[in-house]
């Protein structure tokens, strides 16, 4: 056996390191949660809001389906007549009372899709616990958009940017239940600081990407794509770029305080 086989035979062991060596090219994926945390899906299902109109009113008209849907049994409401110099809602009676019980929910989102008035929908956010019974169960106070039309956000909730974005996603995603035809038209009513949303995206070329803030799945996980997985503006120097970009943003995010504004 000569030199060159008898090297290639001993340092045959290498071949072992080539999985290894590869993997080291590639993006890391592993996140450190909770201090970073990946991009949640638009239609998350989250912490539950009760909406208002645009004009402030309340969209609950207290008529209980939410409560008779849900599978675990965990919404109490009462409703209650409107008081005729000050109505609470635009219908004849309004959710005097309304709580949801965390220990029970299991963020099926039947509730959304039983909700004549698109008043009860999710944000994304997930991440909260309790240490007592009392603190699981929200109650109306807690569950009502703010002024802003923004989740209220308890102490126990740990709120990201983007968590309370576009909290009727999956009701607008689910809406139009019968011909395709209508998917992608707006069949639902404004929102106090938001305004009529523009559709989901879905199956269909309507989609309003810009709109609703939707990125694709590519994008948000290009990070994590090999390089003959990526589209040719993922690959690259500009790519490389790209990547960084990203990686910074996510830096700075971390670095920023937290948003504490109950
Ligand atoms: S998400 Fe499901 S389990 Fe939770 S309150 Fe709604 S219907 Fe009930
Ligand atoms: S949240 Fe919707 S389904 Fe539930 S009581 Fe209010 S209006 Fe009815």
């Amino acid at each position: 056996m000569g030199l060159r086989e008898t090297l290639k035979e001993e340092l045959s062991f290498l071949g072992g390191f080539k999985v290894t060596l590869e993997q080291m090219r590639r993006s890391r994926v592993t996140w450190q949660y909770p201090l970073e945390k990946k991009p949640k899906p638009i239609r998350q299902h989250g912490r539950h809001v009760l909406n208002r109109y645009e004009d402030g009113m309340e969209k609950c008209i207290g008529c209980e389906l939410c409560a008779g849907v849900c599978p675990a049994d965990c919404i109490y409401v009462r409703g209650a007549d409107n008081p005729e110099a000050d109505p609470v809602s635009p219908g004849e009676r309004y959710g005097f009372v309304y709580e949801i019980n965390y220990l029970r929910c299991i963020h099926c989102d039947m509730c959304v899709e039983a909700c004549p008035t698109e008043a009860i929908t999710e944000s994304k956010m997930f991440e909260f616990s309790f240490t007592n019974r009392a603190d699981a169960i929200y109650t109306k106070a807690e569950l009502v958009v703010d002024d802003e039309g923004r989740p209220r956000r308890l102490p126990w909730e740990d709120w990201r940017p983007g968590d309370d974005d576009h909290t009727s996603a999956w009701m607008r995603a689910t809406s139009p239940s019968g011909s395709a035809e209508y998917e992608g038209r707006v069949q639902w009513s404004g929102e106090l600081g938001y305004g009529v949303r523009a559709p989901e995206g879905g199956q269909s070329g309507r989609r309003d990407d810009e709109a609703t803030g939707i990125r694709s799945l590519r994008d948000v996980l290009s990070l994590h794509l090999d390089d003959d997985e990526r589209t040719d503006e993922q690959r690259g120097v500009q790519g490389a770029l790209r990547r960084l970009r990203h990686r910074v943003e996510l830096q700075k995010k971390l670095l920023s305080p937290r948003r504490k504004d109950a």
